[in-house]
């Protein structure tokens, strides 16, 4: 972690700030949650104390390099630059239910899924939990907008992060911080198993969103090179016991590529595999990345495969594409300016 003073829990504060009266703590944790930028601006300390804070820890606050707003739907695109001169997008979007943001967890991606914009050119590092956190706030702040929802589904592979990641849910979790619910939050991941067992262990009541994108192997292998690790029988019985542990349904998420994934056989696979488990299925008509030749599936197909599920009572839904034309939807996300296409 170093010296991130954002990234630290309440309690790790009140230990860090021995010789402080106890309230301190609860003082300078409630600036930091409220998105302050410097220390000057904890008006309530002492000067002596802000000096000393600001000559020993770091006061991270990313700065908006861009704002691309859709004319379609109203969602908000952010790119971020962080304290090192690192970037990551972060994305506002409006549902009825309430605004959510959808952060990133790394800068780049390790997994290389073929499909997908965030893992050109691989992982640069991980953000820190005070910076998962920052994009919650500061897009807050700079949108106006109450964040009422968080999904862990921008660039990178939030357990790949695992221990940043679990940090990060407790820090905007907190009473004393921005409170928002477990349920609220989901969590979405290409198949790390092993931290999904672990996951599972904490009980926390969020949601657990899983990348399946086919029923087979030799698919899978082929567009996630995380399955060669995990293979999907250990995925979908790690994920069995997810929900046996937690009582919480799994999402999965599954794009729609055409003659890939969308064929009715594998429908009929798909359903075989998650027999008995509470599932819900997620399609998503895969969003076009231009340096991948993968395509989407006709809208029929999508409705075709959509039926065969239903059909046998598994609950499916398809995507709406938000933040289409400012390339904000699922899987088109980067650390870095995208050239324009003229
Ligand atoms: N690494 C995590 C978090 C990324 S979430 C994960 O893999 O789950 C982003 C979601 O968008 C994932 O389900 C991902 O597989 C999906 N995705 C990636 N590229 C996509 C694309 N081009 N079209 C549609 N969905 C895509």
């Amino acid at each position: 972690m170093n010296n991130e003073i954002k990234s630290l829990t309440l309690s790790e504060l009140h230990t860090a700030l021995e010789g402080q009266p106890a309230f301190r703590a609860k003082q300078i944790y409630t600036w930091l949650h409220r998105g302050v930028r410097s220390f000057e601006e904890m008006t309530d300390l002492p000067k002596s104390l802000r000096e000393r804070l600001a000559e020993n820890w770091l006061l991270t606050a990313p700065v908006a390099v861009r704002r691309q707003a859709s004319k379609l739907d109203g969602t908000v695109k952010y790119l971020w630059q962080l304290h090192d001169g690192n970037c990551v997008e972060t994305v506002l979007m409006k549902y009825h239910h309430g605004n959510t943001v959808c952060i990133s967890s790394e800068v780049g991606c390790p997994m290389g899924c073929a499909f997908c914009a965030s893992t050109i050119g691989g992982l640069v590092r991980r953000l820190s939990a005070g910076e998962m956190l920052d994009e919650v706030l500061f897009t807050e702040l700079d949108s106006g907008q109450p964040i009422s929802n968080i999904v862990l589904m921008g660039i990178g592979e939030p357990l790949d992060n695992y221990d940043n990641v679990c940090r990060f849910l407790e820090l905007v979790n907190s009473g004393e911080g921005m409170n928002v619910g477990m349920r609220h939050i989901s969590l979405s991941t290409c198949g790390v198993v092993p931290r999904i067992l672990e996951l599972a262990e904490s009980r926390l009541q969020l949601t657990l969103s899983v990348s399946l994108h086919a029923p087979d192997d030799e698919t899978r292998s082929k567009i996630m090179p995380v399955n060669r690790r995990w293979p999907v029988d250990e995925l979908l019985a790690a994920c069995r016991s997810y929900f046996e542990k937690t009582g919480r349904r799994i999402s999965f998420e599954y794009a729609m590529i055409r003659d890939v994934n969308d064929s009715p056989e594998t429908a009929r696979l798909l359903l075989k595999k998650l027999r008995g488990m509470s599932a819900h299925v997620n399609l998503i008509p895969l969003n076009n990345v231009e340096e991948s030749p993968l395509k989407p599936s006709e809208r029929s197909t999508v409705l075709r495969f959509q039926k065969i599920l239903e059909d046998q009572g598994v609950a499916c839904t398809v995507r709406r594409t938000l933040g289409s034309d400012i390339d904000a939807s699922c899987g088109q996300l980067r650390r870095k300016y995208q050239k324009t296409n003229s």
